[in-house]
């Protein structure tokens, strides 16, 4: 099939499949082999070449879900992010890079780059000019993560890609929280688009991934590192990914839709001070998340009133679960603040934005009035508790 022609759903479901000659099976066949023959043969396959049947099908995949040329895919979404920025970096080299980050990768610049020499700057604001801003002769790479977490701050794509271009710099972007469904930076002039294939792609908590998607010359410079790296993902893994993705543009739609209506919701409940969501028109970055994203994502973070405990809350929850993931299909809860964000400190915490009541919600696709209960039922017990306090 011309995959240029065919919509979202219908890739998700049938671009990419090792087809089964032999017994017309529905699904893919999967090949456990870490041995293949290697002579007269046009291909010499090995797991870590990242060529195995399964995985070379599931880039296809990948690479049209993104509109990219080329594909790959990692055993994690930190493996997909370091060998990409590894890739157009080396000793003597800057990247600059936006302000606030997942906490894997920032971890990974702050413990990893010095060791190898690599410059990097923080932005100090989220306009494409302050990314210009920090711009150097030897930079080399642009990196943003749009909308970012935990506070769905949302990054001018186009702006972005064109400082990129104006300076011959490659422009990367961590693209997990919008997933391929939302948003498809290539479209924007983003170069490379990165993803954790754990959250939105996989959707049932049960796959560690990453992928990469860009231009074949990009996939093929990420790839010779990536082969001397090791981090190729095990051909179950890539099997379970593929079945996964059946399903992620139907997923991710009713994400979408179930998140728009809790942060209506939780906007005009008494009991909470602040939602961040781009799907709100309250939300700073509202139209411009209109103009570059299709949906505006499961993520949103919220913070009760003062006098009501966010911890005592997540833990009187009953059906949303406090978890450390997201982007499953079952809705959870984290306190950035404690987990994700903890190794910041409460000064740049604060600078952030990021306040220790914060909740980031990973919204689900159970029914909205269910979740909507469970809130309610939630507030209510953090307010007996606090009024036998009193
Ligand atoms: C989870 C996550 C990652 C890291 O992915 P792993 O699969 O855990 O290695 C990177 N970026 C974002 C935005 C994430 O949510």
């Amino acid at each position: 099939m011309d995959g240029k022609k065919i919509g979202l759903n219908t890739i998700c479901t049938h671009v990419g499949e090792v087809k089964d000659e032999k017994y017309k099976g529905a699904i893919s066949p999967l090949y456990m082999s870490t041995s293949y023959a290697f002579e007269d043969v046009e291909v010499k396959r090995y797991p870590r070449y990242f060529n195995t049947p399964n995985q070379e099908a599931l880039c296809k995949k990948i690479a049209l879900l993104e509109h990219a040329e080329s594909g790959l895919i990692f055993g994690s979404g930190m493996a997909a992010i370091s060998t990409s920025l590894m890739a157009f970096l080396k000793a003597g080299d800057h990247v600059v890079l936006q302000q606030i980050l997942y906490g894997g990768t920032f971890h990974l610049i702050h413990e990893e780059f010095n060791k190898f020499g690599i410059e990097y700057s923080f932005t100090n604001g989220w306009r494409p000019e302050d990314f210009e801003a920090k711009i150097r002769p030897n930079t080399k790479v642009v990196y943003i993560e749009t909308p970012s977490n935990p506070l769905l701050t949302v990054t001018d794509l186009k702006g972005v890609a064109e400082v990129a271009k104006k300076h011959g710099i490659v422009s990367m972007i961590d693209n997990t929280f919008a997933s391929p469904v939302n948003q498809n930076p290539i479209d924007f002039a983003i170069d490379v688009v990165i993803h954790s294939a754990t959250k939105y792609m996989g959707g049932h908590s049960d796959i560690l991934a990453g992928a990469v998607a860009s231009s074949e010359a990009n996939i093929n410079r990420i790839y010779n590192l990536a082969k001397n790296f090791g981090g190729s993902l095990s051909d179950y893994t890539v099997w379970l990914l593929e079945r996964s993705l059946k399903t992620m543009g139907i997923r991710v739609k009713a994400q979408n839709e179930n998140a728009q209506r809790m942060a209506e919701y939780l906007n005009q409940n008494e009991n909470v001070k602040n939602v961040y969501y781009p799907g709100l028109s309250s939300h700073p970055d509202h139209n411009l998340a209109k103009s570059q994203m299709k949906g505006f994502g499961g993520m949103l973070s919220f913070e009760l009133q003062d006098d009501l405990d966010a911890s005592q809350f997540q833990k009187s929850l009953q059906l949303i679960k406090p978890s450390m993931s997201l982007a499953g299909v079952e809705s959870t809860v984290l306190s950035p603040a404690l987990t994700s964000h903890a190794l910041l400190g409460a000064e740049e915490r604060k600078k952030q934005g990021i306040s220790d009541g914060l909740i980031r919600f990973s919204v689900g696709i159970e029914e909205t009035e269910d979740l909507i209960t469970d809130i309610e039922q939630a507030m209510e017990k953090v307010k007996v508790a606090r009024l036998h306090l009193q």
